[in-house]
């Protein structure tokens, strides 16, 4: 049976990346040792930590003001690390437009001062507000969103204005299936498991004059030492940092991010035509907010669902049911993701429609 790996992260990896790594795994590059054994302060792993940052810098078209970071924690780190580094006891504006979103505000919350400027959860985070940069104060250190909201099934489909405001945001579930400039953010982070690689590794992508000037309290959470140190102040997860260089070889050759983001499009259209053609499923999200990664649907019924679900996972469909939050089914089509997988899923709810009629 072929299985299709719906998961919102961690994420199903491009085939050719694990073929590689599996044939590296033992001796790499004739160090008779595998990635995992060799010390992060080799050369091998030096070339890796440096390939890997080329590469990213060269996919994302990233300035030469822009440092790239190799962090842990994970996304959720970050969502304290912000305002630890940036806005302690300043004043950091917020848009709330997901259970990711809020996470970040709550976190920021204990250290600086929080304005939520705009919030979708009104209509349970269904759709992205508007805002203009008249609802943005030009003192504030900060504006965090979430570019695409993994839960919910949103995304940004424009950066908004804010100004001489630097823009924060959190990329995890859409870095490199967008076509973004990296010039329109002061800071952007991404935890590795959706689209980069596995987890253990946080990209964190900052302009150089918003390296904080003053040390923060814990070295590894101090965003300018890890900039002066390269990322290598400690261990960095050394083999996530080597397969986030072989999925950004990958992506470089299939044509880098407008190539994929052209093939993301394709696959997010094909699943929300048939979700708009069905008379059973349909999309709970606002048709101008929709995400291209993350495409949550439902039957309107909760025991349908199930059933949907419990089917879909047996015919080979993994990881396809919705957020606990949410419910219903989400497909999470990430870069990795075989628009094979995505014509296989649409047969599959025809006939569960058909069956169910
Ligand atoms: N932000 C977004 C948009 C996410 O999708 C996730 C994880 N699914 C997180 C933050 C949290 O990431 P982590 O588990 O890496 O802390």
């Amino acid at each position: 049976m072929t299985v299709y790996n719906f998961s919102a992260g961690p994420a199903v990896l491009p085939r050719p990346v694990l073929e590689r790594a599996q044939s590296e795994l033992l001796d790499y590059r004739g160090s008779g040792m595998s990635v995992m054994e060799l010390s992060h302060r080799s050369s091998l792993f030096e070339e890796i930590i440096q390939d890997a940052e080329a590469l990213l810098r060269e996919l994302m078209a990233i300035p030469d003001n822009y440092r790239v970071l190799f962090l842990q924690g994970g996304a959720s780190l970050q969502f304290s690390m912000v305002p630890l580094n940036l806005a302690k006891n300043k004043k950091a504006l917020y848009i709330n437009t997901g259970s990711w979103s809020k996470k970040a505000i709550q976190a920021a919350e204990a250290v600086a001062t929080v304005e939520v400027i705009a919030s979708s959860e009104d209509k349970h985070f269904t759709y992205i507000p508007e805002i203009t940069v008249d609802n943005i104060d030009q003192t504030a250190t900060y504006l965090h969103i979430t570019t695409n909201n993994t839960i919910e099934g949103t995304a940004f489909q424009t950066i908004p204005d804010a100004g001489k405001v630097p823009i924060i945001a959190d990329m995890s579930s859409n870095i490199l299936a967008n076509e973004y400039r990296v010039e329109d953010f002061g800071m952007i982070y991404a935890g590795a498991q959706k689209n980069i690689g596995p987890a253990g590794l946080t990209v964190v992508i900052i302009r150089e004059d918003l390296l904080n000037e003053e040390a923060v309290f814990a070295p590894m959470l101090d965003y300018r030492l890890q900039a002066d140190n390269g990322s290598l102040y400690n261990t960095p997860p050394t083999y996530s940092i080597y397969i986030a260089k072989l999925v950004f070889e990958w992506l470089k050759e299939l044509g880098g991010v407008a190539a994929i983001t052209a093939q993301d499009r394709q696959k997010a259209a094909l699943l929300y035509q048939a979700i708009e053609a069905s008379n059973l499923f349909s999309s709970p999200v606002d048709k101008n907010s929709r995400s291209l990664t993350n495409i949550p649907f439902i039957t309107g019924d909760k025991e349908l669902d199930r059933q949907f679900n419990e089917a879909a996972e047996a015919a080979g469909f993994k990881n396809l049911k919705g957020h606990r939050s949410v419910g219903g089914m989400r497909a999470s089509l990430y870069n990795a993701f075989p628009i094979e997988g995505v014509q296989a899923l649409v047969d599959f709810m025809k006939s569960f429609e058909a069956e169910v009629k």
